[in-house]
């Protein structure tokens, strides 16, 4: 042992010097925030900091919290299920992981066999995914969007298009194919032209047979990038041409988080061929899942699937409970409801405003983007961040997001109602006046 002093006196106070505390011990620093935030306490969609200030979640920690911060329903399942077996690590059998493995089965498109392995994480989902597609094709080559982002893990980040997530030393054999960004896209709005490009890719950047193409149903730290009409099935099709698999990203924008649908792809006539998840599915729970055709997944179900913790009972009892509640609570329809009134308020934001380059996204899953004029669309970082903290400063937690950090990202839990718009719609009309108006300053 060493004598490193072990700090027993935390009052998790907000301030620089308990952050330097914590740095001293931890080397986890990443933090949007210019000053710390130390949380105690959530409930739905709001958090309470140690000195009793309250926030509305709209970054839903991670967009991790789909029902509800501590749902109770969520909270008894894992309690209940932590006392009568905590762990019981995959080469056993336990009803609770089967179950949920069941459920998770039946949200999948019908006229399938769908087979489900659950992870930790998503990044570990997106890792056995690449591992599945490489086994069942024979073929090493991946592709993947621009300003994808699948993960930290070292694969996840090789095929995570945004760079400052990527190291540039990580494993290889990905070609990347431009994002179809309808604002600011290189080939500008449009479909075809971002499908011919992965015909192009395919042929001049893999070995011409390829092992599957990564796609985000809506691309989330991108900046809420929808795919446009048709992208997803012509992607399928020209990968599916080329020997390789369609792989649904469904991390960020799956259990009922863009209102229309369950999944996010099942808004674009495609049925991939296998599909990640995590976040949303365990309300804060760590738990991921892969669910693939099982035809798909059995040449390597003997031999590669292993995840110590992968079938954990505690968060699967968890994840149980967060598929009942949504179904219960209809929580799928408020984020439908709830996000086209944000919608509504952030485009009379966007009149107003003239930093504000585009609106988007659906359901709860939305974003602002700021620019420094709208002719040239020159990304406003600086913007970004003033409007960011100044909504923090007002009890509002939001998410930086996009290659330029010029996006503002909302992913709040999907329980969000009605009168929370107000309330946010009113901080950020606040927060870009004094913004727009430090800037003129
Ligand atoms: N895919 C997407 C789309 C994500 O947003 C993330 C995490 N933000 C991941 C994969 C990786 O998930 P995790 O951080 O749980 O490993």
């Amino acid at each position: 042992m060493t004598d490193h002093p072990l700090h027993t006196d935390w009052d998790f106070s907000n301030t620089a010097a308990r952050r330097d505390q914590y740095y001293a011990a931890s080397l986890t620093r990443f933090t949007p925030f210019r000053e710390p935030i130390v949380f105690k306490k959530g409930q739905g969609q709001y958090l309470w900091d140690t000195e009793g200030r309250k926030y509305t979640d709209l970054l839903g920690m991670n967009v991790c919290i789909s029902v509800g911060h501590s749902h109770p329903r969520v909270v008894a399942a894992a309690t209940a299920q932590a006392q009568e077996l905590t762990h019981c690590t995959t080469m056993f059998y336990h009803p609770t992981p089967a179950h949920l493995a069941e459920e998770l089965a039946a949200t999948m498109p019908k006229g399938h066999d769908w087979v489900v392995h659950l992870t930790n994480s998503g990044s570990e989902a997106v890792d056995l995914a690449m591992t599945m597609a490489r086994t069942y094709t024979g073929n090493l080559d991946l592709l993947a969007l621009r300003t994808a982002y699948h993960g930290p893990t070292a694969a996840a980040q090789s095929i995570t298009g945004i760079s400052d997530w990527r190291h540039p030393g990580m494993p290889g054999n990905v070609a990347f194919v431009p994002e179809p960004n309808q604002y600011r896209g290189i080939f500008g709005p449009g479909t075809q032209p971002y499908l011919d490009e992965i015909d192009r890719t395919i042929a001049t950047a893999t070995s011409g047979k390829v092992a599957g193409i990564f796609v985000e149903s809506v691309q989330g730290y991108g900046g809420i990038i929808e795919m446009p009409p048709g992208y997803m099935s012509g992607a399928a099709e020209r990968v599916r041409a080329a020997g390789g698999l369609y792989i649904a990203d469904e991390v960020q924008s799956g259990f009922g988080r863009t209102g229309e649908n369950f999944w996010g792809f099942e808004a674009y006539g495609v049925v991939p061929d296998i599909v990640v998840m995590a976040k949303g599915l365990g309300n804060g729970f760590p738990i991921g899942a892969v669910v693939a055709k099982k035809h798909i997944a059995e040449p390597m179900a003997e031999r590669f699937m292993f995840h110590t913790y992968g079938a954990n009972p505690t968060s699967a009892a968890a994840a149980r409970a967060v598929l009942a509640v949504m179904r219960d609570e209809g929580l799928q329809e408020n984020a439908r409801v709830v996000g086209a009134a944000l919608l509504e308020r952030l485009h009379g934001l966007k009149d107003k405003y003239q930093v504000i380059g585009d609106v988007r996204g659906k359901g709860l899953m939305l974003a602002l983007e700021f620019v420094k004029d709208r002719d040239s669309k020159t990304p406003d970082k600086d913007v970004t961040t003033e409007v960011f903290e100044a909504c923090r400063a007002q009890g509002i937690i939001l998410s930086k997001s996009g290659p330029f950090q010029q996006c503002l990202r909302m992913v709040p839990p999907l329980c969000l109602s009605l009168d929370d718009v107000d309330q946010v719609a009113n901080s950020l009309d606040q927060a870009l006046e004094t913004a727009v108006n430090d800037a003129k300053a």
